[in-house]
């Protein structure tokens, strides 16, 4: 039975919720802490990846939202719809309120489709898919394609994995491969940025696999439209200082220029992740940044992870406002910082000397049975770890690596990171 007051308040249940959840009542089982979230089903989304490329069953990545809170956390199945930080309120969807004394913001992030024109248009046809809406139909998206150009793209706006783009083809290459239809297909990867991976020494060996997979790799250029009765993307081409488009190739690629700076290219099958943004619940709040390149974003200080304005308010995970990738494995290192502090809090007012220093890390599957780890934190400054880096060259695409992440990760998630336990 909810209580209208509690110790601790968190608002999303998924991966960050769950392990500061879990990490928080190990260390004092005293506190009332609840969990706002109306989610049925908890989701390991890093393993979506492989269930495209049918190296992993849905129903794998999917428990029970109830199964995943640990015993002593009250589950409040509501969706928080207003933060009133000045009087220590959520409000909910269902219209009721709940105070805290410490409130913990990770809802994660929303997948906006219509900020697309033509998008939810596209999902509706057999041409186009997205790992990060429904696995599975990208698998059978791939079935059905016979050749042609298989276009990928990423949006210019900050997205959960960056590299899951960017994994989603190099899977598509061995899997056409596989059904001998690589010499038919012209495989694509536009994005928005200059480089296929921001840091060393990754990128050379990422570029490396698209030059021996023969990925056509096309970098400023920023999705704006999807027309899917013609099978075309539309593109602005976002290279800095240049507001001319390129010289486009129209034997290499079917693709035109039109009005200086859009980019036209026809697909026969397009894999796409949509632009994403914070969540409404969050954007329209004051916790969120009211202008800047962070507008929207939850406004914490990027190493002790506390609201800049709100000292009762904490925040992490993929809508935190935090220049580093927003992926599961920042979470992991992101929860520790705010259970430290949310305790020391409590003891003294004060806050613990633990920081986070903006440790993420991309599983880069590079192929069946190969992949890349890159670790790296704030700066763009590589960061693997030292353990396993005395006996894996993790800056090369592995078969162990591949190992790590088909049975290792998933089984740590479920019976260690969730449990707060690691
Ligand atoms: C295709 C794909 C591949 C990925 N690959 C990797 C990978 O290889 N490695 C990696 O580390 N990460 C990967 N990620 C990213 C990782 O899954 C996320 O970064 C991680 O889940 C973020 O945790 P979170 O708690 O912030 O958000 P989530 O886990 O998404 O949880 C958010 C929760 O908040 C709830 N919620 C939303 N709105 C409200 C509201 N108003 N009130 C209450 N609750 C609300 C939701 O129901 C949900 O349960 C991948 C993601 C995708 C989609």
């Amino acid at each position: 039975m909810a209580q209208a007051h509690y110790d601790v308040l968190i608002i999303g249940g998924g991966t960050a919720g769950i392990m500061t959840a879990a990490q928080l009542h190990r260390k004092a089982r005293k506190l009332r802490i609840a969990i706002l979230d109306p989610a049925r089903d908890h989701w390991y989304q890093p393993a979506w990846t492989l269930v495209a490329a049918g190296a992993f069953r849905m129903q794998d990545t999917r428990r029970d939202e109830a199964a995943v809170v640990p015993d002593g956390v009250d589950l409040v199945r509501e969706a928080a719809s207003r933060f009133e930080p000045e009087a220590n309120t959520v409000h909910t969807a269902n219209g009721r309120a709940y105070t805290y004394d410490h409130l913990v913001v990770c809802p994660g992030i929303k997948l906006d489709i219509d900020a697309m024109p033509g998008l939810r248009e596209a999902l509706a046809t057999d041409r186009v898919c997205s790992n990060y809406i429904d696995p599975e139909k990208t698998r059978r998206v791939m079935k059905g394609f016979q050749g042609g150009v298989a276009l990928f793209t990423q949006p210019a706006t900050p997205i959960k994995c960056g590299g899951a783009p960017q994994k989603a083809a190099y899977l598509a290459d061995e899997f056409f491969r596989r059904r001998r239809l690589r010499d038919r297909t012209k495989l694509v990867f536009a994005t928005p940025g200059s480089v296929i991976f921001g840091v060393q020494p990754f990128r050379t060996a990422l570029e490396e696999v698209v030059r021996t997979k023969g990925i056509l790799f096309k970098p400023f250029l920023s999705p704006v439209r999807i027309d899917p009765v013609r099978q075309e993307v539309h593109f602005r081409w976002c290279k800095p200082g240049e507001d001319h488009g390129p010289a486009v190739d129209a034997q290499e690629l079917p693709q035109r220029v039109e009005g200086g700076d859009t980019i036209v290219m026809h697909y026969d099958m397009l894999h796409l992740a949509p632009p994403q943004s914070a969540p409404d619940v969050v954007r329209h709040s004051p916790l969120a940044y009211a202008d800047g390149p962070n507008k929207g974003w939850l406004e914490v200080d990027i190493h002790t992870l506390q609201h800049k304005r709100y000292p009762n308010v904490f925040g992490l995970g993929d809508v935190a406002a935090l220049p580093t990738a927003k992926t599961g494995a920042a979470v992991r290192k992101q929860a520790p910082v705010v259970v430290a502090n949310i305790l020391q809090r409590i003891k003294d007012g004060a806050l613990s000397k633990m920081q986070y220093d903006g440790y993420s890390s991309c599983p880069l599957v590079t192929g069946y049975g190969r992949m890349l780890l890159a670790e790296f934190k704030y700066d763009n400054v590589r960061d693997s770890d030292p353990l396993l880096t005395r006996f894996f060259d993790t800056g090369k695409p592995l078969w162990s690596m591949w190992l790590l992440k088909k049975y290792v990760l998933p089984w740590l998630y479920w019976n260690r990171m969730l449990k707060g336990t690691m």
